[in-house]
Protein backbone atom coordinates (compact mmCIF):
# COMPACT_ATOMS: atom_id res chain seq x y z
CA UNK A 1 0.00 0.00 0.00
CA UNK A 2 0.66 3.41 -0.11
CA UNK A 3 2.77 5.26 2.43
CA UNK A 4 0.02 7.59 3.02
CA UNK A 5 -2.36 5.13 3.31
CA UNK A 6 -0.26 3.41 6.05
CA UNK A 7 0.27 6.48 7.47
CA UNK A 8 -3.68 7.18 7.70
CA UNK A 9 -4.53 4.10 9.19
CA UNK A 10 -1.60 3.33 11.78
CA UNK A 11 -3.21 7.06 12.96
CA UNK A 12 -6.62 5.00 13.32
CA UNK A 13 -4.85 2.31 15.41
CA UNK A 14 -3.94 4.14 17.96
CA UNK A 15 -7.29 6.37 18.09
CA UNK A 16 -8.87 3.12 19.22
CA UNK A 17 -6.97 4.18 22.91
CA UNK A 18 -8.95 6.53 24.64
CA UNK A 19 -6.30 7.83 26.27
CA UNK A 20 -4.07 8.69 23.05
CA UNK A 21 -7.27 11.09 21.31
CA UNK A 22 -7.51 12.59 25.09
CA UNK A 23 -3.56 13.29 25.65
CA UNK A 24 -3.47 14.81 21.64
CA UNK A 25 -6.01 17.36 22.59
CA UNK A 26 -5.08 20.72 23.10
CA UNK A 27 -5.52 21.54 27.14
CA UNK A 28 -7.75 24.47 28.03
CA UNK A 29 -10.63 22.40 26.00
CA UNK A 30 -11.41 21.03 29.15
CA UNK A 31 -10.84 17.51 27.95
CA UNK A 32 -9.37 15.00 30.59
CA UNK A 33 -5.37 14.41 30.00
CA UNK A 34 -5.02 17.10 27.45
CA UNK A 35 -1.42 17.86 26.85
CA UNK A 36 -1.29 18.87 23.19
CA UNK A 37 0.73 15.70 22.65
CA UNK A 38 2.31 15.06 19.32
CA UNK A 39 1.19 10.75 19.73
CA UNK A 40 -1.17 10.65 16.92
CA UNK A 41 1.04 11.96 14.74
CA UNK A 42 3.86 9.07 16.34
CA UNK A 43 1.74 6.74 15.18
CA UNK A 44 1.88 7.55 11.73
CA UNK A 45 5.44 8.25 11.48
CA UNK A 46 5.94 5.11 12.87
CA UNK A 47 2.99 3.67 10.57
CA UNK A 48 5.21 5.02 6.99
CA UNK A 49 8.93 3.44 8.66
CA UNK A 50 9.30 0.23 7.25
CA UNK A 51 9.04 1.32 3.77
CA UNK A 52 11.25 4.44 4.40
CA UNK A 53 13.76 2.08 5.46
CA UNK A 54 13.75 0.42 2.60
CA UNK A 55 13.45 3.07 0.04
CA UNK A 56 15.63 5.48 1.73
CA UNK A 57 18.10 2.72 3.47
CA UNK A 58 17.97 -0.96 3.08
CA UNK A 59 18.25 -0.80 -1.24
CA UNK A 60 21.18 1.05 -1.29
CA UNK A 61 23.16 -1.47 0.61
CA UNK A 62 21.76 -4.14 -1.81
CA UNK A 63 23.63 -4.58 -5.14
CA UNK A 64 23.01 -7.62 -8.05
CA UNK A 65 25.87 -9.35 -9.67
CA UNK A 66 23.92 -8.97 -13.17
CA UNK A 67 22.92 -5.07 -14.70
CA UNK A 68 20.56 -5.10 -17.55
CA UNK A 69 20.97 -1.51 -19.25
CA UNK A 70 19.30 -1.74 -22.34
CA UNK A 71 20.68 0.28 -25.04
CA UNK A 72 18.15 3.66 -25.62
CA UNK A 73 18.60 3.49 -29.53
CA UNK A 74 18.19 0.03 -30.19
CA UNK A 75 16.61 -2.03 -27.18
CA UNK A 76 17.42 -5.75 -27.82
CA UNK A 77 14.50 -7.71 -26.54
CA UNK A 78 16.28 -11.51 -26.90
CA UNK A 79 19.58 -10.37 -25.89
CA UNK A 80 18.12 -8.99 -22.41
CA UNK A 81 15.69 -12.01 -22.39
CA UNK A 82 19.07 -14.24 -22.94
CA UNK A 83 20.79 -12.32 -19.49
CA UNK A 84 17.45 -12.66 -17.57
CA UNK A 85 17.12 -16.89 -18.46
CA UNK A 86 20.51 -17.54 -18.21
CA UNK A 87 20.91 -16.09 -14.55
CA UNK A 88 18.21 -18.56 -13.50
CA UNK A 89 20.03 -21.42 -15.03
CA UNK A 90 23.40 -20.03 -13.93
CA UNK A 91 21.63 -19.97 -9.73
CA UNK A 92 20.68 -23.80 -10.67
CA UNK A 93 24.35 -24.68 -11.63
CA UNK A 94 26.26 -22.97 -9.32
CA UNK A 95 23.46 -23.88 -6.46
CA UNK A 96 24.05 -20.20 -5.03
CA UNK A 97 21.40 -17.22 -5.09
CA UNK A 98 22.18 -14.81 -8.05
CA UNK A 99 20.72 -11.17 -8.20
CA UNK A 100 19.68 -9.22 -11.50
CA UNK A 101 18.87 -5.42 -11.29
CA UNK A 102 16.73 -4.89 -14.33
CA UNK A 103 17.46 -0.34 -14.90
CA UNK A 104 14.96 2.04 -16.47
CA UNK A 105 15.52 3.34 -20.22
CA UNK A 106 15.13 7.32 -19.64
CA UNK A 107 15.01 9.01 -23.10
CA UNK A 108 14.30 12.44 -21.95
CA UNK A 109 13.71 14.67 -19.11
CA UNK A 110 9.71 13.36 -19.79
CA UNK A 111 10.37 10.22 -21.93
CA UNK A 112 11.13 6.20 -20.78
CA UNK A 113 11.44 3.23 -22.81
CA UNK A 114 8.84 0.86 -21.58
CA UNK A 115 9.66 -2.97 -21.26
CA UNK A 116 8.21 -6.16 -19.81
CA UNK A 117 9.39 -9.28 -18.52
CA UNK A 118 7.42 -12.42 -18.32
CA UNK A 119 7.83 -15.93 -16.49
CA UNK A 120 5.68 -18.50 -18.14
CA UNK A 121 5.39 -21.69 -15.90
CA UNK A 122 3.90 -23.86 -18.85
CA UNK A 123 6.39 -23.70 -21.46
CA UNK A 124 9.20 -23.26 -19.08
CA UNK A 125 10.19 -19.88 -20.96
CA UNK A 126 11.01 -16.03 -19.75
CA UNK A 127 9.97 -13.62 -22.59
CA UNK A 128 10.69 -9.63 -22.83
CA UNK A 129 8.79 -7.49 -24.98
CA UNK A 130 9.92 -3.85 -26.09
CA UNK A 131 7.23 -1.63 -25.65
CA UNK A 132 5.51 1.63 -26.04
CA UNK A 133 7.89 5.16 -25.58
CA UNK A 134 5.85 6.49 -22.07
CA UNK A 135 5.87 10.16 -20.05
CA UNK A 136 6.92 9.97 -16.22
CA UNK A 137 2.78 9.84 -15.87
CA UNK A 138 2.87 6.64 -17.99
CA UNK A 139 0.77 7.35 -20.70
CA UNK A 140 2.25 5.58 -23.93
CA UNK A 141 2.72 7.43 -26.96
CA UNK A 142 1.12 4.80 -29.88
CA UNK A 143 3.08 3.05 -32.43
CA UNK A 144 6.45 3.71 -31.05
CA UNK A 145 7.12 0.57 -30.32
CA UNK A 146 10.40 -0.84 -32.34
CA UNK A 147 9.51 -3.58 -35.14
CA UNK A 148 11.25 -6.50 -33.94
CA UNK A 149 10.72 -6.48 -29.82
CA UNK A 150 10.06 -9.99 -28.62
CA UNK A 151 12.61 -11.91 -26.99
CA UNK A 152 11.92 -15.10 -25.60
CA UNK A 153 14.45 -17.91 -23.26
CA UNK A 154 13.93 -21.39 -23.15
CA UNK A 155 15.01 -22.12 -19.32
CA UNK A 156 17.76 -24.94 -19.48
CA UNK A 157 18.55 -25.92 -15.99
CA UNK A 158 16.07 -24.05 -13.80
CA UNK A 159 12.34 -25.04 -13.30
CA UNK A 160 9.78 -22.21 -12.89
CA UNK A 161 7.13 -22.66 -10.55
CA UNK A 162 3.42 -22.36 -11.88
CA UNK A 163 2.25 -19.00 -10.13
CA UNK A 164 6.41 -18.86 -8.45
CA UNK A 165 7.45 -15.58 -10.25
CA UNK A 166 5.68 -11.97 -11.25
CA UNK A 167 5.98 -10.77 -14.66
CA UNK A 168 6.47 -6.78 -14.11
CA UNK A 169 6.46 -3.91 -16.67
CA UNK A 170 9.43 -1.38 -16.67
CA UNK A 171 9.28 2.17 -17.50
CA UNK A 172 10.00 5.10 -15.05
CA UNK A 173 11.96 5.78 -11.98
CA UNK A 174 14.02 2.73 -11.31
CA UNK A 175 13.46 -0.89 -12.09
CA UNK A 176 13.27 -3.85 -10.37
CA UNK A 177 15.74 -6.52 -9.00
CA UNK A 178 14.92 -9.83 -8.73
CA UNK A 179 17.09 -12.56 -7.09
CA UNK A 180 17.14 -16.33 -8.35
CA UNK A 181 18.31 -19.55 -5.46
CA UNK A 182 17.98 -22.67 -6.21
CA UNK A 183 14.72 -24.13 -4.36
CA UNK A 184 13.48 -28.41 -4.31
CA UNK A 185 12.30 -28.86 -7.30
CA UNK A 186 12.52 -25.54 -8.88
CA UNK A 187 14.06 -22.43 -9.24
CA UNK A 188 12.85 -19.73 -6.33
CA UNK A 189 12.17 -15.97 -8.06
CA UNK A 190 12.13 -12.96 -5.06
CA UNK A 191 10.82 -10.21 -6.70
CA UNK A 192 12.89 -6.89 -5.03
CA UNK A 193 14.22 -9.02 -2.77
CA UNK A 194 15.34 -6.33 -0.55
CA UNK A 195 11.94 -4.92 0.16
CA UNK A 196 10.24 -6.27 2.86
CA UNK A 197 12.27 -8.39 4.85
CA UNK A 198 14.27 -7.04 7.86
CA UNK A 199 12.09 -3.76 7.75
CA UNK A 200 8.98 -5.36 8.08
CA UNK A 201 9.45 -7.36 10.79
CA UNK A 202 7.25 -7.11 14.66
CA UNK A 203 10.25 -7.70 15.99
CA UNK A 204 12.09 -4.93 14.52
CA UNK A 205 9.37 -2.51 15.19
CA UNK A 206 9.42 -3.42 18.66
CA UNK A 207 13.36 -2.26 19.01
CA UNK A 208 12.28 0.32 17.07
CA UNK A 209 9.57 1.69 19.29
CA UNK A 210 11.29 0.32 22.73
CA UNK A 211 14.20 3.61 23.13
CA UNK A 212 10.80 5.95 23.22
CA UNK A 213 10.11 4.66 26.29
CA UNK A 214 13.09 5.85 27.96
CA UNK A 215 12.87 9.01 26.26
CA UNK A 216 9.45 9.86 27.55
CA UNK A 217 10.63 9.21 30.68
CA UNK A 218 13.53 11.45 30.24
CA UNK A 219 11.23 14.22 28.78
CA UNK A 220 9.05 13.62 31.62
CA UNK A 221 6.15 13.36 29.05
CA UNK A 222 3.24 12.01 30.79
CA UNK A 223 2.13 8.39 30.34
CA UNK A 224 5.39 7.29 28.94
CA UNK A 225 4.54 3.91 28.59
CA UNK A 226 2.45 4.59 25.79
CA UNK A 227 4.57 6.25 23.51
CA UNK A 228 6.63 2.94 22.70
CA UNK A 229 3.54 1.06 23.09
CA UNK A 230 1.38 3.40 20.31
CA UNK A 231 4.78 3.71 17.59
CA UNK A 232 4.96 -0.13 17.60
CA UNK A 233 1.21 -0.30 17.40
CA UNK A 234 1.95 2.09 13.76
CA UNK A 235 4.71 0.11 12.72
CA UNK A 236 2.56 -3.48 13.30
CA UNK A 237 -0.21 -1.93 11.19
CA UNK A 238 1.87 -1.34 8.25
CA UNK A 239 3.66 -4.88 8.42
CA UNK A 240 0.18 -6.42 8.82
CA UNK A 241 -1.52 -4.46 5.63
CA UNK A 242 1.00 -5.35 3.71
CA UNK A 243 -0.01 -9.25 3.94
CA UNK A 244 -3.16 -8.51 1.57
CA UNK A 245 -0.74 -7.66 -0.86
CA UNK A 246 1.66 -10.41 -2.72
CA UNK A 247 4.93 -9.98 -0.85
CA UNK A 248 4.12 -11.03 2.55
CA UNK A 249 7.31 -9.62 4.97
CA UNK A 250 9.75 -11.22 7.10
CA UNK A 251 7.28 -10.99 10.02
CA UNK A 252 9.72 -12.13 12.46
CA UNK A 253 13.02 -11.31 11.69
CA UNK A 254 15.95 -12.48 12.62
CA UNK A 255 14.23 -15.61 14.30
CA UNK A 256 12.60 -16.28 10.99
CA UNK A 257 14.16 -14.50 7.78
CA UNK A 258 12.42 -16.00 4.86
CA UNK A 259 9.68 -14.09 3.32
CA UNK A 260 6.53 -15.31 3.54
CA UNK A 261 3.94 -14.76 0.95
CA UNK A 262 1.34 -12.36 1.21
CA UNK A 263 -2.54 -13.34 0.54
CA UNK A 264 -2.58 -11.51 -2.93
CA UNK A 265 -5.59 -9.59 -2.37
CA UNK A 266 -4.06 -6.42 -4.18
CA UNK A 267 -1.82 -5.35 -5.85
CA UNK A 268 0.44 -2.57 -3.82
CA UNK A 269 -0.14 0.50 -5.91
CA UNK A 270 -4.16 -0.60 -6.63
CA UNK A 271 -6.06 2.45 -6.10
CA UNK A 272 -9.32 0.84 -4.76
CA UNK A 273 -7.46 -0.96 -2.16
CA UNK A 274 -5.95 1.85 -1.32
CA UNK A 275 -8.43 4.42 -1.47
CA UNK A 276 -11.03 2.33 0.55
CA UNK A 277 -8.25 1.53 3.41
CA UNK A 278 -7.70 5.37 3.34
CA UNK A 279 -11.74 5.83 4.07
CA UNK A 280 -12.39 3.27 6.52
CA UNK A 281 -9.46 4.87 8.49
CA UNK A 282 -10.80 8.60 8.12
CA UNK A 283 -13.89 7.12 9.42
CA UNK A 284 -13.04 5.20 12.44
CA UNK A 285 -10.44 8.18 13.07
CA UNK A 286 -13.68 10.64 12.93
CA UNK A 287 -15.25 7.95 15.30
CA UNK A 288 -13.28 7.91 17.85
CA UNK A 289 -12.45 11.31 18.20
CA UNK A 290 -15.59 12.58 18.80
CA UNK A 291 -16.26 8.79 20.94
CA UNK A 292 -13.39 9.69 23.27
CA UNK A 293 -13.38 13.67 23.01
CA UNK A 294 -15.94 16.01 21.14
CA UNK A 295 -19.28 13.85 21.48
CA UNK A 296 -21.09 15.96 18.90
CA UNK A 297 -22.54 13.21 16.73
CA UNK A 298 -25.58 12.33 17.68
CA UNK A 299 -25.63 9.00 16.54
CA UNK A 300 -25.49 5.09 17.56
CA UNK A 301 -22.38 3.57 16.35
CA UNK A 302 -24.38 1.01 13.80
CA UNK A 303 -26.28 4.31 12.20
CA UNK A 304 -23.29 6.14 12.02
CA UNK A 305 -21.33 3.18 10.13
CA UNK A 306 -23.89 1.95 7.86
CA UNK A 307 -24.31 6.09 6.75
CA UNK A 308 -20.78 7.04 6.62
CA UNK A 309 -18.93 3.59 5.43
CA UNK A 310 -21.15 0.70 4.37
CA UNK A 311 -23.29 3.19 2.53
CA UNK A 312 -20.69 5.62 0.57
CA UNK A 313 -18.83 2.12 -0.23
CA UNK A 314 -21.51 0.03 -1.72
CA UNK A 315 -21.87 3.36 -3.71
CA UNK A 316 -18.72 3.73 -4.77
CA UNK A 317 -18.12 -0.27 -5.33
CA UNK A 318 -22.42 -0.40 -7.40
CA UNK A 319 -21.09 0.65 -10.69
CA UNK A 320 -18.31 -2.07 -10.70
CA UNK A 321 -20.27 -4.60 -9.93
CA UNK A 322 -23.12 -4.39 -12.26
CA UNK A 323 -20.58 -3.41 -15.07
CA UNK A 324 -18.59 -6.05 -17.56
CA UNK A 325 -16.19 -4.21 -18.39
CA UNK A 326 -12.62 -5.73 -17.81
CA UNK A 327 -10.37 -4.01 -15.88
CA UNK A 328 -7.39 -2.26 -17.67
CA UNK A 329 -5.04 -3.84 -15.67
CA UNK A 330 -5.90 -7.10 -17.16
CA UNK A 331 -6.28 -5.89 -20.88
CA UNK A 332 -2.65 -4.24 -20.49
CA UNK A 333 -1.45 -8.59 -19.08
CA UNK A 334 -3.64 -9.74 -21.93
CA UNK A 335 -1.61 -7.12 -24.49
CA UNK A 336 1.61 -8.89 -23.48
CA UNK A 337 0.94 -11.83 -23.76
CA UNK A 338 -0.95 -11.42 -27.07
CA UNK A 339 2.26 -10.03 -28.54
CA UNK A 340 4.44 -12.82 -27.32
CA UNK A 341 1.63 -15.17 -29.19
CA UNK A 342 1.58 -13.33 -32.39
CA UNK A 343 5.89 -13.34 -32.31
CA UNK A 344 5.41 -17.32 -32.16
CA UNK A 345 2.94 -17.47 -34.56
CA UNK A 346 5.30 -15.46 -36.66
CA UNK A 347 8.83 -17.37 -35.74
CA UNK A 348 6.90 -20.38 -36.44
CA UNK A 349 5.42 -19.39 -40.03
CA UNK A 350 9.24 -18.11 -41.12
CA UNK A 351 10.60 -21.59 -39.50
CA UNK A 352 7.94 -23.19 -42.28
CA UNK A 353 8.85 -20.41 -44.96
CA UNK A 354 12.68 -21.44 -44.53
CA UNK A 355 12.03 -24.96 -44.59
CA UNK A 356 9.81 -25.09 -47.33
CA UNK A 357 12.28 -22.42 -49.57
CA UNK A 358 15.14 -25.06 -48.36
CA UNK A 359 12.98 -28.18 -49.72
CA UNK A 360 12.15 -26.73 -53.21
CA UNK A 361 15.30 -24.33 -53.42
ZN1 LIG B 1 5.59 -1.96 3.29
Amino acid sequence: MKGLTHFISAIATASFFPQVVRMSATPGAQIDGAQSSFILALAGLYGIMPDTLDFKFGRFFETAEIDVYPDPRNPDAQAIADTLGSAMDRAIIENREIRIQFHTVQLSADHWRQYQIAFDAERQEVAVVIGPVVTTSQVAFAGTEPDNRVGIYRLKHARLKPGGARSTTVDIMSGPMYGFRPGQDHVLVDFLPWHRTWSHSYVVGAALALPLWPLALWMNWPSAWLYPLIAFLGFSTHVTEDLTGHMGGSLFWPFFRERTRGLCWFHAANPDSNFVTDYIAVTLILFNLDRFVTKLIPLSAPVFFLLFLIGPLLLYFLPRLVSTKPAPKARRQDSVQGVIEAHRRQAAQEELLDESESIVG
